[in-house]
């Protein structure tokens, strides 16, 4: 039976389904929840609309499916046929690689231009793919995704506030000699 659909908008179609599917993402929500992480997911005014924005640590995260974001695909035009080369996680199709690979470059700079907007905006951008985020992988994952979060917290309010606090030893008080110079 003929394909009642033009390849065109067969890969609408396509990529529209593609595109809904969120698992992916719900894992790292699951996993942000159950450690007591809270976060909002599509947050007007954020750029880019980060699949999941943290405001407490100022931090937005993406979650990229490997494919529409070309992780690991290799443009460089005199290095591979057709001017892309696949990844073990995104493999270009073998048909139609032209419309395949205008449309994840362009993916991979909207994704770019994103990224940055956020980090001049004092945002931390933190980037997971798919791969990360097998059984196998996530732990480790989320556990790098949890230092992160805290490090930057840590980095963005001792920006804010000056250390008034300064601990080393010469500094400190003998107590003897405190209690003589007090009496
Ligand atoms: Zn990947």
């Amino acid at each position: 039976m003929p394909d009642p659909l033009t390849p065109e908008q067969r890969h609408r179609c396509m990529s529209h389904i593609l595109s809904r599917d969120t698992k992916p993402e719900l894992k790292v929500r699951h996993w942000l929840w159950q450690h007591g992480y809270r976060y909002r997911l599509n947050v007007k005014g954020v750029p880019g609309k980060p699949d999941i924005v943290m405001r407490r640590y100022r931090t937005a995260i993406f979650v990229n499916g490997c494919f529409w974001h070309g992780h690991n695909v290799d443009f460089d035009l005199n290095n591979a046929k057709n001017g892309v080369k696949s990844s073990e996680c995104c493999k270009i199709p073998k048909s139609n690689t032209e419309f395949w690979t205008s449309k994840i470059r362009r993916n991979q700079e909207r994704d770019r231009k994103n990224c940055q907007l956020l980090i001049e905006n004092g945002w931390q951008v933190i980037i997971l793919w798919e791969c990360q985020l097998k059984p196998k992988t996530i732990e480790n994952t989320m556990q790098q995704v949890e230092i992160a979060l805290n490090d930057y917290f840590i980095r963005t309010f001792s920006r804010n506030t000056k250390p008034y606090v300064s601990i080393d030893e010469d500094s400190l008080p003998i107590a003897a000699e405190d209690a003589a110079d007090y009496e």
